[in-house]
């Protein structure tokens, strides 16, 4: 075992070894082969081809299982837990459709990290600079992978000088290729000094690793060829002269981004990035809360939900609430307080998302995804805590850009509508509102696909066809502000006024004019379009 050294040696150590993060990319870039490969390092699986294939067998191996196959999505896929060296990497998936939606943004709440992977060919792609923006945001550590280095790629420099200019962010290399596609031998890699050769033959080894003393050493005129060594020794040092070298302050505070290159599917350049997420990624971070901060050494448990995944069963309409460990040392059947209803709730079977199996966890710590099976009481933002009244801030809700009314085909149907929209409204995977005036309810989401998406679950898991149709709005705003001047504001406008699956009050409309007058003529009234979640 590598005993690579923790950056905060002051914490308690099971925290100082946890590496939190998710992989953003573009689809078809390589994420879900470098997923592969990581759990293949991480001894979690024996053989790569099992995150994808998904055997029939493994699945029948618990009811939870079972119920992953009824819903068609893996939920153990949400979270990945496996030890590297001397670390425990916890990766949470982010969703993999397109459609840019709130559930990508939260997840991202719960990592302290992400891996971005490019393709050595197509650089930075449309997806992936949404997400790096949303990483932007929160200031979060990248680390940089530019994958399928085995086939024809951009030239190195113009790969680097995109993510500076599109990105920006500074670039530190912290390997370098020796040849392109074809010619494609391996990398140099400038951290260790070592040279790492890839193995075309056998797809799931590591490569080789040559210690070399810099680049003058005269083993590489054995290694390498001399026209590719020639170009190596020239590149790496125009790169140590023109890019800035690896500050891992720099990683840390999201500046700077180190990059290593290499080829999933040969299982290439990824044992030298794990290693950069373990030595240069962040270990658990505060986490913002009201009325103060958390850190993760406290003593006391605590944590957030930052994704809940109903209806695995159809038939026990449970959900599991995937909770992000924010501090101390959590242990099965402890009573936590869920600070949303003040009620003490027993977590007596939380689950850890093992990559090799889904388990119970016994034992969790900050920087930890565990999954708490539930019946509905366990909400997206709620907060848990060992008693003190903390509310981890942070997590929006974004108004939607799409909304369309729906009902059920049959009419005496509408109150199971009504239960099955506020279900997936609590899922995150909808806004609901009630409109005060009329019947109905209207729908709102993110991305066009999502009303699709809908209907067939609402069919499937609750025997319900339903219509969606155009409505009369378009746009959907939060409205806030001491109670006499709404009071006020929603009896003059009752016809735009509904209610969203909290309650909260929302002004509905179809024209930007409408909340720009709102604005001039209500000054004590707010309209917002995003929404913190409490
Ligand atoms: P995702 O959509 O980002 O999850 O991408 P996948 O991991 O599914 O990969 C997309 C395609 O690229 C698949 O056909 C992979 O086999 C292929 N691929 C992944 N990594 C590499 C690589 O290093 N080299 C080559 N040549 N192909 C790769």
């Amino acid at each position: 075992m590598l005993d690579t050294k923790l950056n905060r040696p002051d914490l308690p150590a099971e925290i100082a070894r946890r590496r939190t993060f998710a992989i953003i990319s573009h689809p078809d870039a390589g994420k879900t082969t470098l997923t592969e490969k990581f759990l293949l390092f991480g001894g979690a699986i024996q053989m790569a081809g099992q995150v994808r294939a998904k055997g029939e067998a493994r699945r029948t191996r618990s009811d939870f299982m079972a119920m992953e196959k009824d819903r068609g999505i893996s939920v153990s896929a949400s979270a990945m837990s496996f030890d590297f060296h001397n670390f425990r990497f916890n990766l949470v998936d982010t969703p993999g459709h397109s459609d840019f939606s709130e559930d990508t943004y939260r997840t991202l709440t719960a990592v302290d990290a992400a891996v971005m992977v490019v393709d050595g060919a197509k650089g930075v792609e449309s997806q992936t600079q949404k997400l790096f923006e949303v990483c932007r945001l929160r200031d979060l550590p990248i680390l940089t992978f530019c994958n399928k280095m085995d086939r024809e790629s951009r030239d190195t420099f113009d790969i680097i000088d995109e993510i500076q200019q599109n990105l920006a962010i500074d670039v530190t290399p912290a390997s370098w290729p020796i040849g392109v596609g074809r010619e494609f031998l391996g990398c140099y890699d400038i951290l260790n000094d070592r040279l790492e050769l890839m193995d075309r033959a056998d797809r799931n080894r590591v490569a080789e690793s040559v210690r070399i003393d810099g680049l003058d050493d005269p083993k590489l005129d054995e290694l390498i060829p001399a026209n590719l060594l020639e170009k190596l020794r020239e590149e790496v040092e125009i790169a140590r002269e023109l890019l800035p070298p690896l500050d891992p302050q720099s990683v840390l505070e999201g500046h700077l981004t180190p990059i290593w290159f290499g080829s999933a599917i040969n299982s290439f350049g990824v044992k030298e990035l794990m290693e950069g997420i373990g030595t240069y990624g962040p270990e658990p971070q505060p986490q913002s809360a009201d009325p103060r901060q958390i850190s993760p050494e406290e003593t006391k448990v605590s944590g957030f939900v930052f994704k809940v995944q109903a209806n695995m069963d159809p038939k026990h309409r449970d959900r599991v609430a995937f909770v992000r460990m924010a501090s101390g040392q959590f242990k099965r059947g402890m009573k936590l307080t869920h600070v949303r209803s003040k009620k003490p709730m027993t977590i007596s079977n939380p689950v850890l998302f093992l990559a090799a199996d889904r388990e119970l966890a016994d034992e969790a710590w900050a920087g930890d995804i565990i999954g708490i099976p539930n019946h509905g009481q366990l909400r997206i933002g709620d907060t848990l805590t060992e008693g003190e009244m903390l509310r981890v801030t942070g997590i929006p809700s974004f108004a939607p850009e799409l909304l369309q009314t729906v009902r059920a085909n049959d009419p005496l149907k509408s109150k199971h509508l009504e239960k099955a929209l506020m279900q997936f409204a609590e899922e995150g995977a909808a806004k609901v509102f009630k409109p005060t005036i009329g019947s109905g309810f209207i729908v709102g989401v993110v991305g066009p696909l999502q009303f699709e998406v809908l209907a067939s679950r609402i069919e499937l898991e609750y025997g319900l066809p339903v219509r969606f149709e155009s409505s009369q709005f378009t746009s959907a705003r939060w409205v806030n502000g001491e109670k006499p001047a709404v009071d006020k504001f929603t009896e003059a406008n009752k016809q735009h006024i509904a209610h969203d699956n909290d309650g909260d009050i929302v002004y509905l409309t179809r024209l930007q004019w409408d909340i720009d007058r709102i604005e001039r003529d209500y000054p004590d009234v707010r309209l917002t379009a995003i929404k913190e979640m409490q």
